[in-house]
């Protein structure tokens, strides 16, 4: 079912989202060469409490930990762990949080150290497809001209968009109508009208947009071994433009 926020739902989207942010904003003063993931995850759960908020992500389906954290070929959904971040890496960090029964949800890729210029580019790329996509977060278009964008921006650079996993409607849960593809879909034919909120995340590999699931039951990684980035923010339809419930000082 496709929820219309009104108002009020507006303002504590607009609170949750906030909290999914600056957790971000700590995330990122705190990648270094040597933190653990777990630290991070740590990190992030101790803010999001500090803030009257809960964490997603946490016992999500039996989700084990607060934070998603997906370094170089994983794709989205990996636990945190005694993994270390190494100079190179790519790190994915995947935040939700629950203000008010109200949840947020974004996620930005990080470089550790010194990154080779092509992963570099993919992570320059992911998150310029989510911008392509957004221009069509507007009362009117369809859910496919967001997909669309994307696809087409990822693949005018010879990258793979992964199929399997998308973005989603989201209020007080986490995960609701509409499905938002970074593909087309003929499926996405809906209408977007104002009042809408959707999570919208590109998850772009740099080889075959085929992905697998590790033994633990959660982490995706591609089926090449060669990295993935992610990039997501919440976005609320209005009459006008998009509004960034999460990532809006990151808006080009
Ligand atoms: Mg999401």
């Amino acid at each position: 079912m496709i929820t219309v926020k009104c108002a009020a739902a507006q303002a504590k989207m607009r609170a949750a989202g906030r909290v999914v942010e600056e957790t971000l904003q700590l995330l990122e003063r705190n990648i270094r060469t040597g933190v653990s993931t777990k630290a991070l995850n740590d990190l992030a759960e101790d803010f999001i409490r500090s803030k009257g908020a809960i964490p997603s992500f946490l016992g999500y389906r039996g989700f084990p930990a607060s934070l998603c954290v997906s370094v170089n070929e994983q794709v989205v959904h990996g636990i945190p762990d005694r993994y270390r971040l190494r100079d190179g890496d790519i790190v994915s960090c995947d935040v939700g949080a629950i203000f008010q029964s109200y949840h947020g949800d974004a996620a930005r890729t990080f470089l550790v150290g010194q990154v080779a210029e092509e992963a570099q580019k993919l992570v320059r790329v992911t998150r310029e497809c989510f911008f392509k996509g957004l221009k069509f977060c507007r009362s009117g278009y369809r859910v496919s001209d967001i997909s669309l964008a994307i696809q087409r921006h990822a693949e005018s650079h010879g990258y793979g968009v992964v199929r399997a996993l998308t973005g989603h409607g989201i209020g007080t849960s986490l995960h609701e109508d509409p499905e938002v593809p970074n593909f087309f879909s003929p499926k996405a034919r809906m209408r977007l009208q104002p009042g809408m909120t959707l999570a919208i995340e590109p998850m772009i590999n740099m080889g075959t947009w085929r992905i697998r699931r590790l033994d633990d039951g959660w982490t995706e990684v591609t089926e090449d071994g060669l990295p993935s980035a992610h990039y997501e923010n919440t976005v609320l339809i209005t009459e006008g433009e998009p509004e960034l419930l999460t990532g809006a000082e990151e808006r080009p």
